[in-house]
């Protein structure tokens, strides 16, 4: 009794980096049923059971890849201005602005994000509107809004005279153990996979204290929630080591001996060099910064790239995010791909390397290690196909108009329809967060 054939996707002929650290392979067929990959080698004994339905994409000459995985992208944390519009910061223009960003996502192949902080719950709401089908986007894990105290980069009272919480601030105060443990539970209640917490801009002080950071932690993985610091200085990546949070941001300033606690805890760093590289050459929200600033920025850049050199060297992982999304210059899908040249170029990462901390290195993030960020058999169907090799020039992976075609859950995404355009957008405040 014969059934009724699946659909398939085929992908024949090109070259497959396949995102396990392997050599790059010629290919001969990647098969995909639904939305996972079900065979990968000989065409002889599979082509033959093509059937009428199915669709086939001839690679030659180009370069199938695991989706890349953003370990660092904000969504719904700056709006920029838009003509007309008089509040951006409402909940409703933030939900409208996640749902037009995000498709540039997707389209500079990205199936698969990390979201540390944005405003309301918007970001909750995208993911579950992606993935329940309302929208084409990556796949998503979300934090909500960042828990800063007096002092964080996220205080969002920039004045101390004034004393408030804005409803629609990026950042939400916690300025006791109790209000740190109390906005935890509220986020974990409402749905985010990540909390993040910010300790201060530059990292030149500790704001959140060492039992703050072991309260979060404690709280949020009683509730199967990850937690993640924006810590630059040296202090407040030890004491997130020690407390056992699941994520380092930055970590600029840790010494060899902060490195040591961390490798010893078995943590992993996420420098975002993206941002500061952003901040030297380009500025923020479309005007450059400041000669001090911009200075400040380049020397926090060597001493980044000096530390994640030290941090390799105790075995540490280090996992690759862009910052895009947190000002104006961080447009989404221009940058996903710069901090993998950066890694090559200024830490002296191989390229596979590089490719390897842009996808199965960072799938853990978004809890599906061993589910994306390869190309195998039985893995969920997340592939990029390039038309040039990013072994021979990593900033390919910059370029969205090098990209062939772009599979997420084993559909092609159709770039033309998910319509993402660039707007002008343009406001005077910049964040590095
Ligand atoms: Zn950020």
């Amino acid at each position: 009794m014969s059934t009724s054939a699946t659909q398939r996707l085929l992908i024949k002929n090109g070259t497959l980096i396949d995102g396990s650290g392997s050599d790059p392979a010629p290919n001969e067929l990647v098969s995909i049923e639904r939305n996972r990959i079900t065979y990968i080698g000989s065409r002889d004994s599979s082509l033959r059971l093509q059937g009428p339905d199915d669709t086939v994409i001839d690679a030659a000459g180009k370069f199938i890849l695991p989706g890349l995985i953003d370990a660092h992208c904000h969504i719904s944390l700056h709006q920029g201005a838009l003509p007309g519009v008089r509040y951006t910061s409402s909940a409703e223009f933030c939900t409208l602005w996640a749902a037009h960003a995000i498709g540039g996502v997707l389209c500079a192949g990205v199936t698969s994000i990390a979201v540390p902080g944005g405003k309301w719950f918007t970001d909750v709401t995208l993911r579950e509107a992606v993935e329940g089908g309302l929208i084409e986007g990556p796949r998503m894990v979300v934090a909500g809004r960042a828990l800063s105290n007096y002092g964080g980069i996220f205080d969002p009272d920039p004045y101390p005279a004034y004393d408030g919480n804005p409803a629609d601030a990026a950042g939400v105060l916690c300025n006791t153990r109790d209000e740190f443990i109390r906005e935890t539970r509220r986020q974990c209640k409402r749905g985010v996979d990540l909390i993040k917490i910010a300790d201060s801009t530059w990292g030149d002080i500790q704001t959140v204290a060492d039992d703050e950071i072991a309260a979060v932690v404690d709280e949020a993985h009683r509730h199967n929630v990850k937690v993640t610091i924006h810590s630059r200085g040296s202090t407040s990546t030890r004491a997130a080591a020690k407390a056992g949070v699941d994520l380092i941001y930055h970590a600029d300033w840790a010494s060899e001996a902060d490195l040591d606690v961390v490798a010893k805890a078995g943590i992993p760093i996420a420098p975002v060099l993206t941002s500061p590289w952003i901040g030297v050459e380009h500025g923020a929200a479309g005007r450059s910064f400041g000669e001090r600033v911009r200075d400040r920025l380049r020397a926090q850049l060597d001493t980044s790239f000096q530390m994640i050199r030290n941090a390799r060297d105790r075995g540490i992982a280090i996992m690759s995010g862009s910052d895009t999304g947190n000002a104006s210059a961080f447009s989404h899908g221009k940058w996903h791909g710069k901090e993998a040249e950066l890694f090559v170029k200024e830490v002296g990462m191989t390229p596979i390397e590089a490719i390897l901390a842009n996808t199965s290195g960072n799938a853990w993030l978004l809890g599906l290690e061993g589910e994306v960020g390869v190309i195998a058999p039985d893995r969920l169907a997340d592939i990029v196909i390039w038309n040039s090799d990013p072994l021979a020039d990593i900033t390919v992976l910059q370029r969205p108009s090098e990209i062939s075609c772009v599979i997420k859950d084993g559909r092609i995404v159709d770039r033309e329809a998910v319509g993402f355009r660039q707007l002008a957008d343009e406001l005077p405040r910049a964040r590095m967060v």
